[in-house]
């Protein structure tokens, strides 16, 4: 077969040498151990989980070795792409704070290896096909839809292996002449890979997440360039990921029994593979077994879950960061208050096996991030979601700012702060009985207790209330209402002989409590009559006294 001559039949327009290649894209000058890295998301506008952890696993190990982080977009599945996913992949990824120092932007790309979306890099991958063929190890392929379902029927009936190879691969060695006439007749073909590998044959690699595996040779002839002349899958990431100069490839390990023929497209080409990563899949726990997290029962997998649901995306990152690091929780625990970008991530911790997925975990982490933050901070990020998805509670803050900065101080900043929640959606129901318009009983007293004992607890309580009291007095006040009442105002002398009396000034602190913040449980009381300030006190305990 002359090679020279089916290329030129291939590629007529196609001038460019993969030395001149090279040259336009030169190894990139950057210092020893420095990692450049990508996340090669298709535009589906699907954003999930998946891609923050690849994209935070490929961002930390770039960004903290000094390397580059860039982002290319495979667009070449036409059929699948939605638009305006690219704007929300780079804002989904964007609010976790996984940026990229190079490619593609919301409004074009930047950097002097692209194009970053793979359409427009057809020229470049017609360079390479063009060797191949030159060169013998790429030929063109002319069957139909039809012809390839007839060869999948015909495997499936002999038990043989699916795929184009051996007695199946029929345009393998077809004569130029063939291939010409085929050509001349406008059939479609797409180009295909010539595989000399053989199944018998082992070969062994390292995974820096797997670890060391053997893989079998690939022995199948695949596609390497569609009929529209557009790259697939594989010889993309060989091209693309040579040429952009990548050091380290982190993708899901789904991708894992591709890997041989990528190997064997590298070594075609001439390339030097990358180091892989193969990070496994995030499970969850359904009942007792461990499965995938799944696209369709899991609404958890999409990113917008978390931005719906209230989660702070620091609390995200913090748990995440988590399941990926086992070593994490120690350094934060050592370091409660510094900033997550400081810890030192390891790809070498990573569970080979993929993280376990939790979302009761998750909550407990964001409740302690949370309970971390400035009154400040939670105001902001409690209306950065609210302006959304509570907008009227959202302005009812924004217009009274002080009292909502007083609210969110309330055992905030000492040694053992509240962790009273871990989403933004539970704080209009926390908190909103500081504004008279949210405010509304929720709770009932117990049955155990006499009606006329709470009104009288109440009033008692109202006879002798000033504003202008220290804690120590307004708390003795109370005690002084429990005592005039039979309730025990010393809880040990209460848990002693409880007999001995109607109740003990927990009780008292619940009638008054339920009056003033509608619920049983509430911040510190002193603290929330404060800020309520004495009309508003006044007025829910007098409501409540003449209800009962
Ligand atoms: N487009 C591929 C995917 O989304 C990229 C895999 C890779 O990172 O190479 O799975």
């Amino acid at each position: 077969m002359d090679y020279s001559a089916l290329a030129d039949l291939l590629f007529p327009n196609v001038t460019d040498t993969p030395d001149d290649l090279e040259e336009r894209f030169p190894p990139r000058d950057l210092p020893e151990g420095a990692v450049v890295s990508r996340m090669a998301p298709s535009p589906t506008g699907f954003v999930h989980l998946g891609n923050l952890v690849q994209g935070t696993i490929s961002e930390r190990m770039c960004t903290q070795s000094g390397g580059v982080h860039f982002l290319r977009i495979e667009d070449t599945d036409a059929k699948r792409e939605v638009p305006g996913a690219v704007e929300m992949l780079l804002q989904g990824l964007g609010e976790y704070g996984i940026g990229f120092d190079e490619g593609v932007t919301a409004d074009g790309e930047k950097g002097n290896y692209g194009p970053y979306r793979q359409r427009q890099r057809a020229s470049i991958y017609h360079v390479y096909a063009k060797k191949l063929v030159l060169e013998g190890m790429a030929y063109p392929c002319f069957c139909t839809e039809d012809e390839l379902a007839k060869i999948h029927a015909e495997q499936e009936a002999e038990k043989a292996n699916f795929g184009y190879f051996g007695k199946w691969a029929i345009w393998r060695d077809r004569p130029i002449e063939d291939i010409k006439a085929a050509i001349d007749a406008g059939t479609p073909w797409v180009l295909r890979f010539r595989s000399e590998g053989n199944i018998e044959n082992k070969i062994p690699v390292t995974d820096l997440v797997k670890g060391k595996l053997e893989v079998t040779e690939n022995d199948i002839d695949h596609v390497l360039l569609k009929s529209d002349g557009i790259p697939t899958y594989h010889f993309a990431h060989a091209v693309d990921d040579h040429l952009m100069r990548t050091t380290h490839v982190v993708r899901g390990d789904e991708w894992l029994p591709s890997l041989p023929f990528h190997l064997q497209l590298f070594r075609a080409l001439g390339f030097r593979p990358p180091k892989y990563l193969h990070i496994g899949t995030l499970m969850k726990m359904d009942g007792t077994s461990k499965r995938k997290l799944s696209k369709r029962k899991d609404p958890e997998l999409s990113l917008s879950y978390y931005r719906e649901a209230g989660f702070p995306r620091a609390s995200v990152k913090e748990y995440l960061m988590g399941i990926l690091n086992s070593n994490f929780e120690d350094w934060r625990r050592a370091e409660p208050k510094a900033d997550l970008d400081n810890f030192k991530f390891s790809y070498k911790k990573l569970n080979p096996a993929g993280s376990l997925f939790d979302i009761a975990k998750l909550n407990d982490v964001s409740k302690n991030v949370i309970s971390m933050m400035t009154a400040e901070d939670v105001l902001g990020g409690y209306l950065d979601w609210a302006r959304e998805f509570e907008p009227e509670f959202a302005s009812t803050l924004e217009n009274d700012r002080e009292t909502a900065l007083a609210v969110f101080s309330i055992g905030r900043g000492g040694k053992k702060p509240r962790k009273d929640f871990g989403t933004w959606a539970e704080v209009k129901d926390l908190f909103g009985f500081f504004w008279d318009g949210y405010f509304k009983v929720t709770d009932e007293y117990p049955d155990t207790f006499d009606r006329a004992d709470i009104k009288e607890a109440i009033t008692k309580f109202l006879e002798t209330y000033d504003p202008a009291d220290d804690q120590n007095a307004w708390f003795d006040k109370i005690k002084a209402v429990a005592d005039s009442l039979g309730y025990a105002s010393d809880m040990k002398e209460y848990r002693a002989e409880p007999e001995r009396f109607r109740g003990s000034i927990a009780d008292v602190s619940m009638f008054l409590r339920v009056a003033v913040t509608g619920r049983m449980n509430s911040p510190d009381m002193y603290q929330v009559m404060a800020i309520l300030g004495e009309d508003r006190v006044r007025a829910r305990l007098h409501s409540m006294a003449d209800s009962l």
